[in-house]
């Protein structure tokens, strides 16, 4: 079972994803947590370029390339053996991220996105969970928190907005792969709210 964790920066996705992978290893499942852009050693390279040289460094194009190619490598040599030996693999972020980032959000890149995730990916989660959350709620926690202020300066509160409704549209249109979560509550609220969604 190859299960992801999708959403706006500050959305509460990389806590959600921790605790399934805790909550399912608890229940004798053995499931490997993971994260994009990364996850494998290649992949956690190709991280450091993309997210240190945030902004204008990469073309829109270019940064699709470097985020399919630390795909490619997380999923040649982490997550294709866990799932052939039998293993969960729960993943902060995968192929959905790339749709909403890269496809629409920077620039409309949709149909070589998904050009080069059929050429060079070739696999499918079969859960995908979308937390969902205001923006504006994402940013104040994240400034209590610390952390994910920079990224929305960066950014800005209307790039946060574009990726939400673009991870909504996604939803709509992909119904039996992607389940949105209410991210708004208690980490617990949230938490309980995933596990009732995989049941
Ligand atoms: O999810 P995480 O915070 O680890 O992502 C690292 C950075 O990469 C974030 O700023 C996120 O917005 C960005 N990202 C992206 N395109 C993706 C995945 C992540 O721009 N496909």
């Amino acid at each position: 079972m190859f299960i992801s964790f999708e959403g706006i920066d500050g959305s509460g996705k990389s806590t959600q994803a921790r605790r399934l992978a805790q909550a399912l290893n608890a229940r004798g499942t053995e499931t490997v947590l993971t994260r994009e852009p990364g996850g494998s050693e290649g992949a956690e390279e190709i991280r450091r370029l993309l997210v240190e040289g945030r902004g204008e460094r990469w073309s829109p194009e270019t940064e699709l390339l470097l985020f399919t190619a630390a795909r490619r490598d997380h999923v040649e040599r982490l997550i294709r053996p866990a799932l052939a030996r039998g293993a969960w693999v729960v993943t902060d972020r995968f192929a959905d991220s790339s749709r909403v980032y890269q496809g629409l959000a920077r620039a409309d890149l949709r149909q070589l996105v998904e050009e080069l995730h059929r050429l060079t990916i070739g696999i499918e989660t079969d859960r995908t969970f979308v937390i969902d959350i205001d923006p504006e709620i994402a940013l104040t926690r994240g400034q209590a928190r610390g952390g994910v202020e920079d990224r929305f300066e960066t950014l800005g509160l209307d790039f946060q907005r574009r990726l939400r409704d673009g991870f909504l549209a996604l939803a709509a249109e992909f119904p039996a792969r992607i389940r949105v979560i209410d991210g708004s509550g208690s980490g617990d609220e949230v938490a309980g709210r995933v596990l009732a969604a995989l049941a």
